[in-house]
């Protein structure tokens, strides 16, 4: 099994397909030098990227993300406030510090190439990691891919499952590869979903350890919401789209107490939107289970564990419940089908959020099993087909309204499935295999490739 916290990624926006799986491979590939003893030789390098890498990678900061992976940087500890500046000198000087020790040669115009024309092999999200000597004789040739949520994978690794039928991972006392066998082990052993996934996670780190990574994943997405909550301005890329949530929160401090009902909804959508546009401008966020989509469990999170407007009033063992309840689901989605964008559309990303969104919560609304999956399968049967179609390349419309609807409906879907005593006619595993297929009908034109939709009929300006 893959563990929940692979799930959740600390890391840089806009794309963790985009950004932070390409700074894993900059680093990997980088790594890998040293240990084929090519890092002293080795005198020029060049990245081909491919599918949607090439296609929305400027407007995803792909090639920042393959620097930052190059001077061996990692998604997880980097500091997103220097990581313009340390781009920037390479672009400028055409010097890149490999793996942050040994100086190249590397000209970001011709060394970083973007490839249209062909399309990967086994993932859209395709990138050729290539090392020459001094003398322009090829060292080592790699390729990757990026394959949503921050998850990467060679080539080798991709075709390994394929061939053999095996999927890698942890050994754990409850593996599961459905939503049905997830709920018989919940009843042979009578435990509730996230004591599952516990138990798994368990084998693969002390109980300790695991509360400490999850409390941290909260503290990161609560910041996020709250510099989220307190910059304005322009988000970058040239659409000129202002940050809204500012604005809104300011509205709501404001707003008298009669406004309640409709304000659920303003709370929801505010920290959503929060988080997603410090996404757009490169900040710090958790993959959740993307970064496209990582708007809508931390507001959700904040709004019924974390203590909402009142964080004094947060409830850890709430805030780790949801949690592990919500990234046992996104395993389902992993495991059966996926999280990218560029394979399955905007239902992959926005989708399986709002459907882990709905899980999780139901689970700290005291729901059965049984209703969890139910949660998380109306989160998502009500956004099948959701197709992806970024304006202008970037992570900013639809991407940070989808975030506040699909908070929204995450919740609506926890109470309909809390309402519900017996077994929903559509199941969890039912509704995952539809998105998947749905995912794969779907034309290329509407998965991150900005090729159709809302980004060839919104005029750029
Ligand atoms: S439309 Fe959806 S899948 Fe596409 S970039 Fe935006 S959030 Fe990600």
């Amino acid at each position: 099994m893959l563990s929940v916290l692979d799930i959740f990624r600390i890391g840089i926006g806009p794309s963790s397909s985009h950004t932070v799986g390409p700074i894993r491979i900059g680093k990997r590939f980088a790594d890998s030098l040293h240990r084929e003893g090519l890092f002293e030789t080795a005198a020029r390098i060049e990245v081909i990227l491919q599918g949607s890498l090439a296609f929305t990678g400027v407007g995803h900061a792909t090639p920042k993300a393959c620097i930052l992976g190059l001077l061996g940087l990692e998604p997880e500890t980097l500091d997103p406030h220097t990581a313009d500046g340390l781009v920037a000198r390479v672009e400028n000087e055409n010097i890149l510090l490999l793996g942050g020790l040994r100086e190249i040669a590397f000209n970001a115009k011709t060394d970083l190439v973007f490839d249209y024309e062909t399309l990967p092999e086994l993932h859209p999200n395709g990138m050729v990691m290539r090392a020459y000597d001094g003398q322009g004789a090829l060292l080592r040739q790699q390729t990757y891919y990026s394959t949503g949520g921050g998850f990467i994978a060679s080539i080798e690794q991709l075709r390994k499952p394929l061939e053999d039928d095996i999927v890698p991972g942890a050994e754990v006392p409850h593996p599961f590869g459905s939503a049905d066998e997830l709920l018989a082990i919940c009843a042979e052993h009578d435990a509730a979903i996230h004591e599952v996934i516990y138990a798994n996670e368990d084998a693969m780190r002390p109980r300790a350890e695991t509360d400490a990574v999850l409390d941290r994943i909260a503290e990161v997405m609560n910041a996020c919401i709250d510099r989220g909550l307190n910059t304005e301005g322009i988000l970058p890329g040239g659409l000129k789209v202002k940050r809204r949530a500012p604005k809104i929160w300011e509205k709501l401090h404001g707003a008298p107490l009669s406004n309640e009902r409709e304000q659920l909804f303003d709370w929801l959508n505010v920290y959503a939107m929060a988080v997603n546009e410090e996404n757009a401008n490169g900040g710090q966020v958790v993959t959740a289970p993307t970064n496209g989509a990582a708007g809508i469990i931390p507001a959700v999170l904040r709004h019924y564990c974390a203590g909402g407007q009142d964080k004094s009033s947060k409830n850890e063992k709430n805030i780790r419940k949801f949690l592990l309840t919500a990234g046992g689901i996104g395993l389902l989605y992993k495991q059966r089908a996926s999280i990218s964008g560029a394979e399955m559309g905007c239902q992959g990303e926005v989708g399986v959020a709002c459907s882990m969104a709905a899980g999780g919560l139901a689970a700290v609304w005291g729901a059965t099993p049984l209703q969890v999956t139910s949660a998380a399968e109306i989160g998502m049967e009500h956004n099948l087909g959701l197709t992806c179609d970024p304006v202008g390349g970037l992570v900013q419309i639809p991407c940070i309204e989808r975030n506040a609807i699909g908070a929204v409906k995450a919740v609506n879907a926890a109470r309909l499935a809390l309402h519900a005593s017996e077994k929903m006619k559509v199941s969890l595993d039912q509704v995952i295999e539809t998105m998947r297929q749905t995912g794969l009908d779907m034309s290329t034109k509407y998965k991150e490739t900005s090729q159709g939709g809302l980004a060839v009929n919104v005029v750029e300006c």
